[in-house]
């Protein structure tokens, strides 16, 4: 592996901004991911994978074929996603480089206004001594998933150098609009092989292999409305209906006020008026089967408040988004289990962390492709605050490389 060229591969990506845009009718959602692609193709194609392109949605893909007498291992892909989050700009990052971190506060040059200190940002107390890169302040850093890219880039190169290397086939997937939750829209899951390992994200030696199980409800309320001088008796207030039903959401089941393995109902989003109100709910929890008895719980909410406000109809639409990847994964549970071996042969303890959302592993995974997430360095995703640190960018690329060994004696 080269560290040096590590960096640059990193450097050189954040470069382009690549946001992701919601509700756009493109795909990908933006100009810069397809430019992205169009550079990645050519560093794999430069590395020798002569089979590197990008498809009509933009998604990189390209193979690097087994070693000599590994030609029947199965195939696992390596994926990570080019776009960058829209909830900050990714327009001129300026990424300052930060050589022996000697633990203290760090002042970031473009703007004064922020400090990242110990108190924000307590994992910095670990870092001394290493190499972190942070931004100007103005910007988000793309470490995620920037990092991933180039974790990925670099592990196949070094595997490509190393003589000695073993692994069977090895395919890249470089996806668009993750950030959005499309990222598997136009994922061919035939296309990746036995295993998926997503490098996504999230620092420290974490793997994650669960996901919350995830639905939607809309929530449409209809009343009666009329003149209000002249509405005694006649008017039904779809307004308070609704007011009604948000009131009787607990407050104890809100994300605001639960953590770890606790779901959740989160009313994200309300319009209306007197004659017709709509409001959208997540629902989220790690069991499965709690989606359909937290639905339940809305639906009586919903004839509760029918029955105060006689006439008002409440209607509920549920739709699934994703599952805890944890029940397909444990199907054929090597995906993960050769990834925990194969950071505790580099000498690490790998540490399993839920993720409080989903990925794009939870489709894949959800698709038939047992798909865990690794760790790419990455620390306050999504904000201008946002800053990586190579070491442990350097410990993902070694990861993956045992990864592929190990999958040699499958
Ligand atoms: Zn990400």
């Amino acid at each position: 592996m080269n560290t040096i060229r590590l960096l640059e591969r990193f450097l050189r990506y954040v470069n382009i901004d690549t946001r992701s845009v919601f509700d756009s009718p493109r795909y990908p959602s933006s100009e810069g991911q397809r430019e992205l692609g169009r550079l990645l193709v050519a560093e794999l194609t430069a590395i020798g994978l002569t089979d590197a392109s990008q498809d009509e949605w933009g998604i990189v893909m390209g193979t690097l074929p087994a070693t000599p007498g590994n030609e029947s291992v199965p195939m696992i892909s390596w994926c990570a996603h080019m776009d960058t989050s829209p909830e900050a700009s990714g327009q001129n990052v300026k990424p300052a480089v930060i050589r022996n971190y000697d633990g203290q506060k760090i002042n970031l040059y473009g703007n004064t206004a922020i400090t990242l200190t110990l108190a924000k940002h307590p994992e910095l107390a670990e870092m001394c001594g290493k190499t972190l890169i942070v931004t100007d302040g103005t910007t988000l850093l793309g470490a995620d998933d920037k990092a991933g890219l180039a974790i990925i880039m670099e592990a196949i190169e070094s595997l490509c150098e190393n003589a000695s290397s073993m692994h069977g086939p090895i395919r890249v997937c470089f996806s668009c609009d993750e950030e959005t939750g499309c990222g598997a829209d136009h994922l061919n899951p035939q296309k990746l092989g036995t295993a998926c390992y997503t490098v996504d994200g999230d620092a420290g030696e974490k793997i994650n292999i669960e996901t919350f199980s995830a639905a939607q409800a809309i929530v449409r309320v209809t009343g009666q409305n009329c003149h209000p001088g002249a509405a005694k008796g006649f008017m039904i207030n779809a307004v308070r209906v609704l007011s009604r039903f948000i009131e009787l959401l607990p407050r104890a089941i809100a994300p605001e006020t639960t953590d770890e393995r606790d779901g959740f109902l989160h009313p994200f989003e309300m319009s209306g008026d007197t004659a017709s109100a709509t409001a959208k709910v997540l629902i989220r929890d790690f069991e499965t089967p709690m989606l359909s008895i937290r639905g339940d719980f809305l639906r009586s909410i919903g004839k509760t408040c029918e029955l105060e406000f006689p006439g008002a109809k409440v209607e509920i639409e549920i739709t699934e988004q994703y599952l805890n990847m944890r029940d397909d994964l444990n199907r054929d549970p090597r995906s993960f289990q050769l990834a925990e071996q194969a950071l505790r042969n580099l000498g690490k303890e790998p540490i399993r962390k839920l993720i409080r959302g989903g990925t794009d592993g939870s489709r894949l995974t959800a698709m038939g492709v047992p798909t865990p997430n690794l760790s790419a360095g990455a620390h306050c995703m999504h904000s201008v605050e946002e800053w990586a640190c190579l070491e442990e960018m350097e410990t993902t690329v070694q990861w993956l490389c045992e990864i592929a060994k190990l999958w040699t004696n499958e």
